[in-house]
């Protein structure tokens, strides 16, 4: 089994990752490699954030390593958040003063479609390959639900009725933009020779 690097810290992604990833990779956190390093975002789109990340971890490590960036797009608010869907309500708030300043923001508006895109980057043998998922889903009224992080108590993937809080991690594996994007990187694995010809583009 190829054991890849996660240039991220945050637990509840590599958690999504090795759920759903866990017969084909083995998935090895910058924490359990013993790399403490802040990295940061600082492109205008999820696929330049995605590739700094791998690309400040390749040059640290040598290794084999993917990054994944992740977006909400609200229609009714032309994309936004978009790339900045961490930092929507400033720099270091909080889930819950994101999903406040969200719903505040649609406040007034009758579509509340929205989706979640995530970008993969991987770095396998010194190459960039790049993979993505999305969900389509609408934002709740008001939060609920335990489970998962981030904008996942507003989140209603197309299909339910609830937010991914209290779905759970069964139907938010099988459903989620990180799941479609996770199966992409897992098809490579399947068979890299198909791509190592050409750049897989997001
Ligand atoms: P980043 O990809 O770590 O920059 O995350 C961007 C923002 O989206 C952060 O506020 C995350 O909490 C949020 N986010 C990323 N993935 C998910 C998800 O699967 N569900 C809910 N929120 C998410």
């Amino acid at each position: 089994m190829s054991e890849l690097l996660f240039a991220s810290n945050n637990a509840h992604k590599a958690d999504e990752f090795r759920n759903i990833l866990n017969q084909q990779l083995s998935i090895l956190t910058l924490k359990e490699a013993g790399i403490q390093i802040n990295i940061p975002e600082p492109h205008p789109t999820l696929k330049e954030n995605a590739l700094e990340k791998a690309r400040v971890i390749f040059a640290l490590t040598g290794k084999d390593c993917f990054s994944e960036d992740t977006g909400l797009e609200v229609y009714a608010l032309d994309g936004k958040p978009g790339v900045n869907t961490a930092r929507f309500a400033g720099e270091h708030a909080s889930d819950q003063d994101n999903i406040q300043k969200l719903l505040e923001s649609l406040a007034g508006h009758q579509n509340r479609s929205a989706r979640f895109v995530t970008v993969i980057c991987l770095i396998w043998k010194g190459q960039e390959f790049f993979f993505n998922g999305t969900c389509e889903g609408t934002i709740a009224l008001q939060p609920s639900g335990q489970t998962g992080f981030g904008y996942d108590p507003i989140f209603i993937p197309i299909g339910y009725e609830q937010p991914f809080a209290e779905l759970g991690m069964e139907v938010k594996k099988s459903v989620s933009h990180r799941k479609k994007a996770a199966d992409q990187l897992a098809a490579f694995f399947n068979n890299p020779s198909l791509h190592m010809s050409h750049e897989a583009s997001a």
